[in-house]
């Protein structure tokens, strides 16, 4: 036996599914292109690099804890109070947070199977239980059944909109009708990682709604559009007692003086000028694959993220494979499907190129 062997650790723990991050590029010429993180094909906007650089600089001093100018700014954008924005090291921190600030042993925590996969370690790790409600037959929140699954024992409730893996996204009359289904006292995350990336036309009013229900929080991230994802840092916009208790229990000093530098630079004008400018770019990119896509034959879910997913089912892993060996890595989703990423103009046409093979051989 080795010399940890006779160390404790919470059963829980065996039960947990593993976090499979996307494979990375490889430079032996193989896997040229990356479209398996969902990240941003574009680096940094330089503005928002060079404020991060400069704040290294500082990186002997411990950050501000309480990320005041970065919270203060981000009140202002979806205003409220300062005092309702809590940051954590990326959103799925957050996440995390939110988990270990509402969820006891054994309560449970529901929403939509598949999405993304973080939510099951995080509700797991912490002792919750998950129940996980499958999705329709168009790959899209199943919202009748998930109000259905809603127990005494039920703490929180996670709708992933657009969904990742699959896309789709829920509108606002839908949330709220579902939210009208909710008890006050459970809490109802909405994850909008990819909101950067919706069709602006009916993108869901998520301000509206988080102003109209107490019980709502809303998860956002840098790490899509913002193209931060290697800094981590995201940030919850929720009530005060609820956002008082994820500044309670979140990892102190957390994010970091780069990110929260470089997060706060984000907000400037002219950089969300180019950042929307990269969102519809990545939208028309989106639009001009799936068109290609539908040409060759495949029907997919309408996806509103950053990027779209092939329902290819007991071939999934053959299909990422084929990709792969033709220089594209993409995600495999168990039996479900494979998820790829809008990235590079290259890589979506290689996609396109990979996934007309697919179909003809
Ligand atoms: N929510 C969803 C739905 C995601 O897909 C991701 C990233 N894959 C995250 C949250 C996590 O983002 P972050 O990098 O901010 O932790």
């Amino acid at each position: 036996p080795g010399p940890a062997e006779k160390v404790r650790i919470r059963p829980a723990l065996e039960a947990l599914p593993a976090y499979v991050p996307g494979k990375p590029a490889a430079d032996d010429g193989t896997r040229r292109f990356k479209a398996s993180s969902n990240e941003s094909p574009f680096p940094p906007v330089d503005a928002v690099r060079d404020a991060a650089v400069t704040a290294l600089a500082g990186s002997n001093r411990y950050p501000d804890m309480a990320a005041l100018d970065l919270r203060e700014a981000l009140g202002a954008q979806h205003g409220v109070d300062p005092s309702q924005i809590a940051v954590s090291t990326g959103s799925v921190a957050v996440s995390g947070d939110l988990v270990r600030a509402v969820v006891g042993e054994g309560d449970e925590v529901v929403y939509a199977w598949r999405s993304f996969e973080a939510y099951p370690i995080l509700v797991g790790s912490h002792g919750g239980v998950s129940v996980q409600v499958p999705l329709t037959d168009t790959f899209e929140h199943d919202l009748e059944a998930m109000a259905a699954a809603i127990t005494e024992r039920t703490r929180l409730i996670v709708l992933c909109t657009p969904n990742n893996p699959t896309g789709p996204s829920l509108s606002t009359e839908q949330i709220e009708e579902f939210l009208d289904r909710v008890p006050e006292d459970v809490v109802v995350a909405i994850d909008e990682a990819y909101r950067e990336f919706h069709d602006p036309a009916t993108v869901v009013g998520t301000a509206g709604i988080f102003r109209r229900h107490g019980n709502v929080v809303l998860l956002r991230t840098f790490s899509k559009l913002q193209g931060l994802a290697g800094l981590r840092i995201g940030y919850a916009v929720a009530h005060p007692r609820l956002a008082r208790a994820l500044s309670q229990v979140t990892v102190p000093f957390g994010s970091s003086l780069p990110a929260q530098v470089a997060a706060l630079a984000s907000l400037r004008g002219e950089v969300q000028e180019e950042l929307a400018e990269r969102a519809e770019w990545i939208r028309d990119e989106r639009s001009r694959v799936t068109a290609a896509l539908a040409e060759q034959g495949w029907q997919l879910p309408v996806s509103q993220g950053n990027f779209v997913f092939f329902p290819v089912g007991e071939g999934s892993g053959a299909f990422a494979a084929f990709a792969d060996e033709r220089g594209l890595v993409l995600r495999a989703y168990g039996n479900d499907g494979v998820r790829a990423t809008i990235a590079e103009q290259q890589a979506n046409d290689l996609l396109i190129e990979i996934a007309g093979a697919w179909r003809r051989r």
